[in-house]
């Protein structure tokens, strides 16, 4: 696969891994939000809560003012009395009584926002309407379940109610004189009372009452009827007085409220809190902000959900929330888009390092020279095919190994991985090269000629790459070159070129450190006959029988050449001439005892010296020859001699 295939496969991934995280981030931030949103509606509807129970606290404690006031005095109670005492009559003339000395009462009752005064008698009966004092004497069992707890349980009954005419909250007392049950009176306040004293304590929240059609219609005169349209919400819950018929109706709707109530049938939430009339808190988006709507059902005395309390106000803490929350997703998104930066460019590093990686992997094993890595412990990181090859092993099983104990031996003798000249490269940072022993899984070996370098991080060798090739066989033709340079191809004794080159060290060795040696010349005598009457053949066989004999009595350390036909040279190292004739009869004595087939006998002559000061290769070789001429002249087979 290319790089840039690679890298494409890659940069999908990271999208892929960062798209997901990213998503993960924003699901987080999500559910913060909604957490914090609920936490907030919950508490704002806890706050609208509290705030009516508040408005309903203080009205209650003041209706119990008013009544033990304006209604427990001693008049009062006495009037009742008599009225419950007397005829129907007696009781009109109570009821006038009672209108006149409690009308002050009224007016300043309603001067204080109550809408409704009035007294019943113990059989839940109207005594005295001061709102219609002509009407009395009608039941309201039916529709004042309020004034009938009161008078059977003899305790005050306060909370909201539906009537004929309008709903209000009522306030109901019983009246008791002397242990004696006089009625109650009911004290009413308008529901628009309580809204606007919750606007006071709601700071800045727009309140709604709205009523439950199924409860209060049925109880409405029909031309009440007419001061009760459907909201713009639902048409079952009504609102009261919205033409504005009455002195106390409320005002109407902001702008905003209506839009925010039209738009509350589309809110599932919404509805289904209304069916189920639990008290609701929802957060409404606008243009200018969040709002927030709660929703408050209102049990009636008899405990049934007939009205609903909707408060409206701005929620600065959502647009807080909402805002939160858009800065902590735009500080992830920052984020996440740096580390993918950051990913991609490592990536990318990465790539290109692993690319190179693959480039040196191919050159390496492309080369046919072995090539391996070892780190600071010695240990193979990387080795090729050819050395792997070249040394027997697989690269699975070299690699992991140190190199050292595994195919290297040093070749001056040393075994310690101390003293390994390869390791010694990344700790002195220097180069090696020379040859070395390197030996094969099969446990033979061969020399190697290796270079190893140091691989450098910030100026210090961690690790070293070494090259070797194995020389054996250069090795053995060099050897080769060398003998046939230095050897007669027919008898193997050297030749005159290698002597001479002895003989020239030799000389120079003797000279500075003043050892002696003789130099010592022979020929076969009457060689020529041998060839003529035997062949060549046999010639060359005579040669090297001659050659092989004088070899076996030198020592190692004499050299021992063929000159040029039938003639030999003899260096013998650390001789004086006196210790070197006897050698030299000796040979000659034995060459002549020697029996050479069809040839029969022959003999040598020797000529012998020894160096002398002054002399040099060319003037020993003359001495030598003058006096193998002399051997020659006086009768062959003989050595002559001479310091
Ligand atoms: P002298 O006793 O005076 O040395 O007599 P000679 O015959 O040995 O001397 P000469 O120098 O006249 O002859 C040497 C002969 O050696 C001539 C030549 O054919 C022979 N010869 C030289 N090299 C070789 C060789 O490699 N093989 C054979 N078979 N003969 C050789
Ligand atoms: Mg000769
Ligand atoms: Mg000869």
């Amino acid at each position: 696969m290319n790089v840039s295939k690679k890298m494409t496969i890659r940069l999908l991934m990271s999208s892929i891994i960062a798209c997901l995280f990213w998503l993960c981030g924003f699901l987080y931030f999500s559910h913060e939000r909604t957490a914090m949103e609920k936490m907030h509606l919950a508490n704002q509807t806890s706050a609208v809560s509290r705030i009516y129970n508040c408005v309903v606290n203080t009205q209650e404690i003041g209706m119990q003012g008013y009544f033990d006031s304006f209604v427990m005095q001693p008049k009062v109670l006495e009037i009742l009395r008599l009225a419950r005492e007397g005829s129907e009559a007696e009781q009109a003339v109570q009821r006038t009584r009672l209108y006149r000395y409690l009308s002050p009462v009224y007016e300043q009752l309603r001067e204080r926002g109550v809408r409704q005064f009035q007294f019943y008698t113990p059989d839940n009966r109207s005594f005295l309407r001061f709102h219609a004092p002509h009407l009395s004497g009608d039941s309201v069992v039916a529709r004042r379940p309020s004034v009938v707890m009161a008078n059977r349980e003899q305790k005050v009954v306060q909370g909201f109610e539906t009537g004929r005419v309008l709903a209000g909250y009522r306030s109901v007392f019983p009246i008791v004189y002397e242990g004696e049950a006089l009625g109650t009176v009911e004290i009413s306040q308008p529901f628009e009372t309580f809204r606007r004293m919750m606007e006071k304590a709601g700071e800045g929240a727009e309140f709604l009452i709205s009523y439950d059609a199924t409860l209060l219609l049925p109880k409405l005169f029909d031309e009440q009827k007419k001061m009760y349209t459907p909201s713009l919400f639902s048409k079952d819950w009504l609102v009261e007085d919205m033409h504005h018929d009455l002195a106390d109706s409320s005002p109407d709707p902001s702008p905003l409220a209506r839009q925010v109530y039209a738009g509350l049938p589309q809110l599932p939430a919404f509805i289904r809190a209304l069916a189920e009339r639990q008290p609701l808190s929802l957060a409404i988006g606008t243009q200018n902000g969040f709002y927030q709507l709660t929703l408050l059902p209102i049990a009636d005395v008899e405990g049934l959900p007939a009205a609903l309390v909707l408060a409206l106000s701005a929620a600065p803490e959502l647009d807080e929330i909402l805002h939160n929350f858009r800065l902590h997703l735009l500080a992830f998104t920052g984020l996440v888009v740096l580390v993918c930066i950051v990913l991609l460019l490592f990536l990318r590093n990465n790539l290109a390092m692993s690319a190179k990686q693959g480039d040196f992997q191919l050159i390496a094993n492309t080369i046919s020279d072995g090539l391996y890595v070892m780190n600071e412990q010695g240990v193979i990181t990387f080795v090729n095919e050819s050395a792997a090859r070249l040394l027997g092993y697989s690269r699975s099983a070299l690699l992991g190994q140190v190199a050292h104990d595994c195919f290297h031996q040093h070749k001056d003798g040393t075994s310690s991985l101390l003293h390994c000249p390869l390791c010694n490269v990344f700790r002195s940072n220097t180069r090696f090269k020379g040859e070395e022993a390197f030996y094969r899984q099969d446990g033979t070996s061969f020399v190697a000629e290796v270079a190893s370098e140091p691989l450098l991080e910030k100026d210090r060798g961690v690790s070293a790459v070494t090259i070797f090739r194995d020389i054996s066989e250069r090795k053995q033709l060099e050897e080769q070159m060398h003998e046939l340079c230095n050897t007669d191809p027919l008898t193997k004794a050297f030749n005159r070129r290698y002597f001479l080159e002895v003989l020239e060290t030799e000389v120079q060795r003797s000279k500075r450190y003043g050892v002696p040696f003789a130099l010592v010349m022979g020929d076969v005598d009457h060689f020529k006959r041998v060839n003529d009457v035997f062949g060549h053949q046999a010639g060359d066989q005579v040669l090297k029988e001659v050659v092989a004999a004088i070899q076996a009595r030198i020592r190692s350390s004499d050299v021992f050449a063929r000159w040029g036909g039938e003639e030999f040279v003899l260096l013998l190292s650390s001789t004086s001439l006196e210790s070197a004739v006897p050698l030299v009869e000796s040979i000659r004595e034995n060459i002549r005892s020697l029996d050479f087939g069809e040839v029969g006998t022959i003999t040598i002559s020797f000529g012998v010296t020894t160096i002398r000061d002054g002399d040099i290769v060319d003037t020993l070789l003359n001495r030598s020859d003058k006096l193998l001429y002399e051997a020659k002249a006086a009768g062959r087979n003989c050595v002559r001699f001479s310091a």
